[in-house]
């Protein structure tokens, strides 16, 4: 009898592989409908952003945020004993670590509650009601979801072994005096604020024309002016080629744009920030039956839906808009469909708003003005304010923000709102409400603006 027969045996409805923000409300989602389900994470619970993402990196930022505030207090008359302060990395770390603790004892009482099953192995798919444990246990279950998340992708250049990538960010126990950023997305931009903020020296380096080749470019463009104002040193159209050993220690880094002859300085630390790779490899999904895409993604249909019935994928593995909320999201609604009744039940991927925690932060939801005009062409209208807000205009600092909508056609229906700024991360959410709803100009210009603020400007547009 082979070794495999012999397993012992758990009957499921549902198994979720995978215990990050998509897999955790997956799993919660269908146990609250009454299914018995198993859940697999042989790490922490909550996955990338709980651990070393959105929740780590935006305590950073408001760490980051309060220094600054402390430079401009300075600036306003406050008499501070230094100016900025410096941050004990020691003790905010400990503040940072237990608001994690928390949430992973959150996360275990309520699966706990919930009567999830809660294993803490990898998993393989072996056929569509089959997972195998490297605990070697065999589960039989009616449905599987995978929600496997992704890592950090690691350039494949000469010396590339002395950079580290964003997980090791959050080792960091101290500003290092010279930091490199390699790459031009979220995860470069957020990171270079945050450390040129709390004392580094930051130099960005993006293969591309411009950061965050997504998004609004003239946003974009306001942000970078705002970076560089900050001292972040952008290196743009400058791939980067391989990096060195510094004789004396730290790392060069060899880029395209580099003057001939000249030898690089070296860095503290160079860290890589040139996007992330689903979590695929090794869990027998091909062997099984599910498709993968070229970036090793899961591929799934509109309905979340594998190439293999009964197996399911939410979240970064499935390679679509890797953002917590949408993996939360999309796995809320799959389980409604499969356990709750709701036939119709799935994620509309469109107009979903999202901040780059940048400094100042930038928010956006919706058609930039260059996909508008590649789709609607002359019926476009943009209608943009670029103010300094109070506080930075008091303290006669040069940031400025930049509000903006896209809208379309002769009713100016809005189809896009980009905003850069002091707190936009929260002005967002109810505009991207009410552009969801399908909301115009006109109607934006019937509400009464709230006086003095930022976010009245997108009443006044
Ligand atoms: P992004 O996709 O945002 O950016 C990747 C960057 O790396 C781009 O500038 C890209 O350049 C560059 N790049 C890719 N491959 C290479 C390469 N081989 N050499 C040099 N540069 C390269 O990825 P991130 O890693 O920054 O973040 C991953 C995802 O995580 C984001 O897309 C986002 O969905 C999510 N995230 C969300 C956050 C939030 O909600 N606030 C925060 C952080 C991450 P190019 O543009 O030329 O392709």
């Amino acid at each position: 009898m082979s070794q495999t027969a012999t397993r012992p045996q758990a009957d499921f409805d549902l198994v979720v592989i995978g215990g990050g923000s998509g897999g955790l409300a997956g799993a919660f989602a269908a146990a609250a409908r009454g299914a018995r389900v198993a859940l697999l994470e042989p790490r922490e619970l909550g996955g990338t952003c709980v651990n070393a993402g959105c929740v780590p990196k935006k305590a950073m930022w408001l760490a980051a945020g309060l220094a600054e505030r402390m430079a401009l207090a300075a600036d306003l008359g406050f008499r501070l004993p230094e100016a900025p302060p410096a941050l004990d990395w020691q003790v905010f770390i400990a503040h940072r670590q237990r608001y994690i603790a928390n949430i992973h004892a959150s996360y275990r009482r309520r699966l706990d509650e919930a009567g999830i099953a809660l294993m803490p192995c990898r998993g393989t798919l072996r056929d569509a009601h089959t997972v195998d444990t490297d605990t070697g246990v065999r589960l039989r279950t009616g449905r599987v979801l995978l929600a496997t998340g992704g890592h950090p992708l690691r350039p494949d250049i000469p010396g590339a072994g002395l950079a580290g990538v964003s997980d090791d960010f959050f080792e960091l126990t101290r500003a290092p005096a010279r930091v490199a950023l390699v790459g031009g997305g979220y995860i470069a931009v957020e990171l270079a604020g945050v450390l040129q903020a709390l004392g580094s020296r930051v130099e960005l380096f993006a293969r591309g024309p411009r950061l965050l080749s997504g998004m609004d470019a003239e946003i974009v463009t306001m942000l970078q002016a705002n970076m560089q104002a900050r001292g972040v040193r952008l290196h743009l159209e400058s791939p980067v080629a391989a990096l060195k050993a510094g004789d004396g220690g730290g790392v060069r880094v060899v880029h395209k744009g580099q003057a001939q002859g000249v030898v690089p300085e070296p860095f503290d630390c160079v860290l890589f920030a040139t996007g992330r790779r689903p979590n695929t490899a090794g869990m027998g999904l091909e062997e099984a039956g599910v498709e993968l895409g070229e970036r090793g993604e899961v591929v799934v249909d509109a309905w979340q839906d594998t190439s293999l019935e009964g197996v399911h994928a939410v979240g970064d593995v499935t390679g679509r808009l890797a953002l917590t909320p949408v993996a939360i999201a999309a796995a809320r609604r799959l389980m409604a469909r499969l356990f709750g009744g709701q036939a119709d039940a799935k994620l509309d991927y469109d107009n979903v708003p999202t901040v780059v925690f940048s400094h100042p932060p930038l928010a956006t939801v919706g058609l930039t003005e260059e996909q508008a005009r590649e789709k609607h062409g002359a019926a476009v209208k943009v209608f943009t304010s670029n103010f300094r807000p109070m506080m930075t205009a008091l303290a006669d600092s040069p940031q400025r923000s930049l509000f903006k909508i896209v809208c379309v056609g002769e009713e100016e229906r809005v189809v896009g709102i980009h905003l850069l700024g002091e707190a936009v991360d929260e002005i967002l959410q109810g505009f991207a409400v009410a552009l969801k709803l399908g909301v115009t100009r006109a109607q934006l210009h019937q509400v009464v603006a709230i006086h003095p603020t930022s976010a009245e400007e997108l009443v006044l547009l």
